[in-house]
């Protein structure tokens, strides 16, 4: 399997326009279940030769199959086309600060494992994690009980900065030894399975374009809201990785060049006012500063024990002192849509991550911000959406880099073990 980034970037806009047309296609199929060519037709718009084109490739390929035929409307019953439930299963793992994910599914999203470890994990030193990383995908593929053979390959997002065409994690504060380690190199060598590394932010932007609120977009940022914050572009329908990949590291840009020193050696960056962890400090703050809340009490005035989850829980009923934690959140996030509405010119904004379970509460501000703040030439609003995946977009997301992959490169063919 080749890689992302390794794909020639000569004559690719042929090329990005079959991988759109066949994810099209393969979506089409997907929220049908199965569907009849004329009805494929009919939903993607595509014209017939192309369509058969493409459809005839994807079955010659082993992604999509026929399901027998149905109703006919008129004449003849027509064939149905559904995605190949048997070609095999993707593991999907995503690596976060405190916890390692893992998942396996077939093509279709039919879960068949989840598994979360929650000892620290990048925090931990890689003598330590990278023994526990492998024994996860070991117990996932074991408790997923399905046959090696048919695991077509691995996805891994991880926090950035990360370099995504050697595989490596770049310079991560605070996740010791990780620094070059060849993260993609040794779960190869290990599994005997091809392996995609991506960061959190572009794996999920992806993940939207291909199952979530960017479905019908071809030109939308995705931010993700972490424990840091980061940017996946989608430009015509794909990513943009920009030259040293990475395009989109939204969390780095400067909101206030007096503000405090980023451990990206850049000042006041976005990140150190619109992460959940600055959002926990402001309500600290408040707190130790004596205003009333809710929270008081629920922390038992242990100032330790105030998270994102029980602010965003505070804030949902009322509580004063963390709705204006998050109102300031959300006023920098509104900044930070503007400057990339003017940047890139999208679309829609599309945020996630940690902040989708308080998205009712912060989008009508950060809308507010698009609407009077951006450069437009367009009559209609630019929306900011929520994520539909929510907190599972950058796990979706590793999955959906070994998809996009399999639909990518024609010349892939699913690996059985016997070939390994
Ligand atoms: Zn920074």
């Amino acid at each position: 399997m080749k890689r992302i980034s390794s794909a020639p970037q000569s004559g690719s806009n042929l090329k990005d326009i079959r991988l759109l047309n066949r994810a099209v296609i393969f979506r089409a199929i997907r929220d049908a279940g199965a569907i009849s060519r004329a009805d494929l037709a009919k939903q993607t718009g595509l014209n017939p030769a192309t369509l058969t084109h493409i459809t005839r490739e994807l079955l010659d390929r082993g992604l999509i199959e026929d399901a027998g035929s149905g109703e006919a409307r008129v004449g003849r019953r027509s064939s149905l086309l559904r995605i190949h439930s048997k070609i095999g299963n993707i593991l999907a793992v995503r690596l976060a600060r405190h916890n390692i994910q893992g998942l396996i599914t077939d093509l279709d999203l039919h879960e068949k494992v989840i598994h979360t470890t929650s000892s620290s994990f990048l925090s931990n030193p890689i003598d330590a994690s990278m023994p526990a990383l492998l024994e996860l995908i070991e117990m996932v593929i074991e408790k997923s009980g399905v046959d090696r053979g048919t695991i077509l390959g691995i996805g891994i997002s991880a926090p950035g900065p990360l370099d995504a065409d050697r595989g490596i994690l770049i310079a991560p504060p605070n996740f010791p030894g990780w620094d070059s380690f060849p993260i993609r190199k040794t779960i190869e060598e290990k599994t005997g399975f091809s392996t995609i590394l991506d960061n959190d932010a572009n794996s999920a932007a992806l993940a939207e374009k291909w199952f979530g609120s960017g479905r019908n977009l071809d030109n939308f940022v995705f931010i993700l809201v972490e424990d840091g914050v980061g940017g996946g572009v989608v430009i015509n329908g794909d990513l943009y990785r920009g030259q040293h990949d990475v395009a989109g590291e939204i969390g780095h840009t400067t909101i206030d060049r007096n503000g405090p020193i980023c451990g990206c050696g850049n000042t006041g960056c976005l990140e150190l006012y619109a992460s959940p962890h600055a959002v926990e400090s402001r309500v600290r703050q408040a707190l130790m500063s004596g205003q009333k809340s809710l929270l008081s009490r629920w922390i038992d005035n242990d100032m330790n024990r105030i998270s994102f989850e029980l602010v965003a829980q505070a804030a949902k009923q009322g509580d004063a002192v963390a709705r204006e934690a998050l109102l300031e959140m959300a006023q920098v996030l509104g900044i930070a849509a503007v400057n990339v509405i003017n940047s890139f010119d999208p679309q829609a904004i599309i945020l996630g991550g940690k902040i989708s379970s308080v998205g009712e509460l912060i989008l009508p501000v950060i809308q507010e911000y698009v609407d009077k703040r951006a450069i437009s030439r367009s009559e209609q609003q630019l929306p900011v959406l929520i994520s539909e995946l929510g907190e599972n977009a950058p796990l979706i997301g590793a999955f959906s880099l070994v998809l996009r992959e399999l639909f990518q490169n024609p010349e892939f063919h699913p690996v059985t073990s016997s070939q390994r």
